[in-house]
C-alpha cells in the first residue's frame, strides 16, 4: 500500500471510532511489529516496512487492532474488553499479519526434533543442530529454523 493512502486509511478510522479525542496517526521503523498504540501520546503507529508491503485489509486489520486498544484503554491490554471492542469495530483477528514485515528483517526461531527452542537474529546460513541435545554437529539434532511471527502490540 502507498504511504499516502495508509494515512488516508488511518485517519478515517480515528475520525470514525475516535473522533474528537485528539489521536493522531504516524508511521514508525519498527520491524519486528505491525502497530502499536501510543497511550500517552495518544499516537497509533504502523510500522511503514509492514505499510510498504501489506494489502490494504491487512492494513485495515492492524489499524482497528490498534483502534480497539485507544477505546479499551492501556489497562485492558489483550483482555475481553479489548476483544469486545475490536470485534465491535470490525476486527476479525486474522492473523494475516501475523507473520514477518520482511524475512530478513525477522528475529528467527528455531527448534531440534525434542522441541529446544533457539534465536537467531539472523537467518541462519548454514545447517545448525542444537547445542543442548549433542555437544557436537549431529544432523539428528538439527534445528528447523523459520521467522518469528511479527508482534502485534
Ligand atoms: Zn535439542
Ligand atoms: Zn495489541
Amino acid at each position: 500500500m502507498l504511504a499516502p493512502d495508509v494515512v488516508r486509511l488511518a485517519e478515517a478510522l480515528l475520525a470514525q471510532h475516535l473522533p474528537g479525542r485528539g489521536w493522531t496517526f504516524a508511521f514508525d521503523r519498527a520491524v519486528r511489529r505491525a502497530g502499536a498504540c501510543h497511550h500517552v501520546e495518544r499516537r497509533i503507529t504502523l510500522s511503514r516496512h509492514l505499510a510498504e508491503r501489506a494489502e490494504e485489509d491487512e492494513v485495515r486489520q492492524v489499524l482497528l487492532h490498534e483502534v480497539a486498544h485507544a477505546l479499551a484503554g492501556h489497562r485492558a491490554a489483550h483482555g475481553p474488553r479489548w476483544r469486545a471492542r475490536a470485534a465491535a469495530i470490525g476486527y476479525t483477528g486474522s492473523r494475516l499479519h501475523d507473520r514477518p514485515i520482511a524475512e530478513d528483517r525477522a528475529t528467527w526461531v528455531g527448534t531440534c526434533p525434542a522441541g529446544h527452542e533457539h534465536r537467531r537474529f539472523r537467518r541462519p546460513t548454514r545447517e545448525t543442530s542444537c547445542g543442548l541435545c549433542s555437544r557436537r554437529f549431529s544432523r539428528a539434532s538439527l534445528i528447523a529454523w523459520r521467522p518469528a511471527a511479527v508482534e502485534v502490540r
